[in-house]
C-alpha cells in the first residue's frame, strides 16, 4: 500500500485541535516514516488563511529538534490550503479539484478529519459524500466527539452518517483507546493465566476506574457547561475502559470480534440512577494559589447558577454470570487533588483468615496516566524477626522497565490506524447507542429537576459522599498502604 498515494484533508484547519493535536501528530508520524511513502496533507476551513500561517500557529507543539530542520520543511511542503465554507457544494468542488489537479489526487485514498463542531458535521458530511470521495481508493471519514448529546441525538447523527458511509468508512476517536496502558488491558487479562481464573465475581469486591484533572476550566467553562463531566468523561472514556476491563474473551483480536464483545458487556448493564450517583461542582479554595481562588461559577464564560457537574461518580452494575453484584464505579472530575488516570481491581477479603483480620485486600491497580504502570498490592510477612505482616507491591513501572522506549502518544497510534484500516480503536456505532443508552435517562433527570451538584474545594478529593458511597459498594480503604518509589536513577 505505501506506493498508492494517500491525502489526509484537515477540515477545520484554522482551530484548535488542527494546531494543538492533528498537525503535530502527522508531522510526528511523517518523521518517524509511519505514513505511506506518497501522502500529502490538505487544509480546508473559512479562514484566509496560509500555510505559513497554519505553520505559525502549530510552531510550539510541534517539538522539532534542529536535526530534524529539513524533514520539516519537506513536511510543510506537502501541505496545501483550500478557503471554502461549510455549506457550499461548489466550495467542495473547488476542494476536490484542487486534489484531482495534484500529481495522483484522482488515484489517492481520502481521510477527511472533521475537525469541526459539530454544528456543521452534517452539512460538511453530505458535502464530502456528493463531491470529494475518493474515485480508485477508499475514503475514510474520522470525527471527534461530542457524538450526540443523548440517546436521540447521538441517533440521529448515526443514522445521518449510515446514510452517507459504511460503518468501515467511519472512524470515531476515543483518544483513550490510543493510550498504552488501555491497549494493554487486552493482552494483561487474554494473554497471562493468573488473572483469568481471579478475574470475576467470586474474587473481585469492586472495580473504580478514576480520572482526575487538577485544575479548572481556566477560564473556558463556556463550552464545558453545555456537556458537563458525565458526557465530557464518563460516557465515553470510563466507560470504554470499563468495556475493556468486564468484556468476555473475544473469538480473536479481529476488531469486530471485540468490539462485539464489547457491545454484548453493555448490554448487560442498566441504565445509570441518581441513587447510584454522586455530583459535585468546584467551589474556590480561599488559601489556594491562582485559578484555585477560582470556584466554577467564577468563570465568567459559565452561566450564573449553573448546576452542571464537574465532578461526577457513578456505581454500574453488570447483569451477567460474571459480574453480578461487582460494583463498577467510575470516578471523574476536575479542580481535584491530583492527575490521574487508573484502573484500580480490588478482591474481596481472604476466606478463613488466620491472622486475626490483619490481612487487607489486594488490589491491581493499572495506572494508564502519569507515569503508566501496573502494581499489586500485596501482603508479606513484615521482613526480620518480628511475625506481623505488612502491605507491599510487586510494582512494573514502565519508566524503570522499559527506560529506552518512547511510548506514541494516543492521536499517532489512532491517526496512523486510520491509514491501515484497522478499527479495533475506535467507537462502533452500537457501542456508542450503547453507551448513551446507559447514561441518557440520568442527565434528562439531572436536567429537568436541575439537581443540585455537591460544592467541593477545588483542590481536595472531591465531595466526601463520594467516599461514602464507594465504601458503601464494597471497596475498603485502609489508608495504611505506603509507597517507597524506587530510585529510578
Ligand atoms: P474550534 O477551534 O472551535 O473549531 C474548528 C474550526 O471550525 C474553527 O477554526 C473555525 O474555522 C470553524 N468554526 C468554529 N465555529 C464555527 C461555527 N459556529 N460554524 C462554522 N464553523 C465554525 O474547534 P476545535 O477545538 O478545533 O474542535 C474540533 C472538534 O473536535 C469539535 O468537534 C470538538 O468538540 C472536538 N474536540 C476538540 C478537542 C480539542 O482539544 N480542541 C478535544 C476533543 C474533541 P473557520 O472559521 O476558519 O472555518
Ligand atoms: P492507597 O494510598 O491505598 O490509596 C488508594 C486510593 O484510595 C487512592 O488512590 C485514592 O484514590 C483513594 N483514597 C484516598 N483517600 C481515601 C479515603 N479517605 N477514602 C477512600 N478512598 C481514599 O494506594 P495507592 O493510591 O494505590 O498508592 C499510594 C501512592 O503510591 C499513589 O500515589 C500511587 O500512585 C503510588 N504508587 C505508585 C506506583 C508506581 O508508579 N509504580 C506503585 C505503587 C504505588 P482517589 O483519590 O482517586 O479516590
Amino acid at each position: 500500500e505505501s506506493q498508492c498515494p494517500h491525502i489526509l484533508i484537515v477540515l477545520g484547519a484554522s482551530g484548535d485541535l488542527a494546531r494543538k493535536k492533528i498537525y503535530p501528530t502527522i508531522w510526528w508520524l511523517f518523521r518517524d516514516r509511519l505514513l505511506p511513502g506518497n501522502t500529502k496533507f490538505y487544509g480546508y476551513s473559512r479562514s484566509a488563511t496560509t500555510i505559513p500561517e497554519i505553520r505559525a500557529r502549530c510552531e510550539e507543539y510541534m517539538k522539532v529538534k534542529p536535526k530534524e530542520a529539513e524533514l520539516y520543511e519537506q513536511f510543510w511542503k506537502l501541505n496545501k490550503y483550500v478557503s471554502g465554507t461549510y455549506d457550499s457544494r461548489s466550495d467542495f468542488e473547488k476542494l476536490n479539484q484542487e486534489m484531482n489537479a495534484n500529481a495522483n489526487g484522482r488515484m489517492a485514498n481520502r481521510i477527511f478529519y472533521l475537525a469541526l463542531p459539530p454544528s456543521v458535521f452534517e452539512i460538511v458530511t453530505v458535502n464530502l459524500k456528493q463531491t470529494c470521495m475518493a474515485e480508485k481508493g477508499w475514503t475514510r471519514v474520522i470525527i471527534e466527539k461530542p457524538f450526540g448529546k443523548d440517546l436521540e441525538s447521538s441517533q440521529k447523527l448515526s443514522d445521518h452518517l449510515a446514510s452517507l458511509f459504511t460503518e468501515q468508512q467511519v472512524y470515531r476517536i476515543d483518544h483513550y483507546l490510543g493510550k498504552e496502558m488501555v491497549q494493554n488491558l487486552m493482552t494483561l487479562r487474554f494473554g497471562n493465566r493468573v488473572f483469568a481464573p481471579t478475574w470475576n465475581r467470586d474474587n473481585i469486591a469492586s472495580i473504580q476506574i478514576s480520572f482526575k484533572e487538577p485544575f479548572g476550566t481556566q477560564g473556558r467553562g463556556g463550552y464545558f457547561d453545555e456537556f458537563g463531566i458525565i458526557r465530557d468523561i464518563m460516557q465515553n472514556h470510563l466507560l470504554q475502559i470499563l468495556t475493556l476491563v468486564a468484556m468476555e474473551k473475544p473469538a480473536s483480536v479481529l476488531p469486530d470480534d471485540i468490539r462485539n464483545e464489547k457491545v454484548k458487556v453493555l448490554r448487560s448493564i442498566k441504565p445509570l440512577e441518581l441513587e447510584d450517583v454522586v455530583l459535585g461542582q468546584y467551589v474556590a479554595n480561599p488559601d489556594g494559589e491562582g485559578e484555585a481562588q477560582l470556584g466554577y461559577l467564577d468563570d465568567k464564560t459559565v452561566p450564573d447558577g449553573s448546576v452542571t457537574p464537574t465532578y461526577a461518580l457513578g456505581v454500574l452494575r453488570i447483569k451477567n454470570e460474571r459480574w453480578d453484584g461487582v460494583p463498577f464505579i467510575l470516578k471523574c472530575g476536575k479542580a481535584l487533588n491530583e492527575r490521574k488516570a487508573e484502573v484500580r481491581i480490588q478482591f474481596k477479603d481472604v476466606s478463613g483468615d488466620i491472622f486475626e483480620g490483619k490481612p487487607k485486600r489486594n488490589e491491581l491497580v493499572i495506572k494508564v496516566q502519569p507515569g503508566e504502570a501496573l502494581y499489586v498490592k500485596l501482603m508479606v510477612k513484615t521482613p526480620g524477626m518480628a511475625f506481623d505482616m505488612e502491605e507491599t507491591e510487586l510494582d512494573l513501572t514502565y519508566s524503570n522497565r522499559y527506560s529506552n522506549i518512547k511510548l506514541p502518544d494516543a492521536y499517532e497510534r489512532l491517526i496512523l490506524d486510520v491509514f491501515c484500516g484497522s478499527q479495533m480503536h475506535f467507537v462502533r456505532s452500537d457501542e456508542l447507542s450503547e453507551a448513551w443508552r446507559i447514561f441518557t435517562p440520568l442527565l434528562h433527570r439531572i436536567e429537568r429537576e436541575r439537581i443540585r451538584p455537591i460544592p467541593y474545594v477545588y483542590g481536595s478529593r472531591g465531595p466526601k459522599e463520594a467516599d461514602e458511597l464507594v465504601a458503601k459498594n464494597n471497596f475498603a480503604y485502609s489508608g495504611s498502604y505506603k509507597w517507597k518509589p524506587m530510585d529510578s536513577s
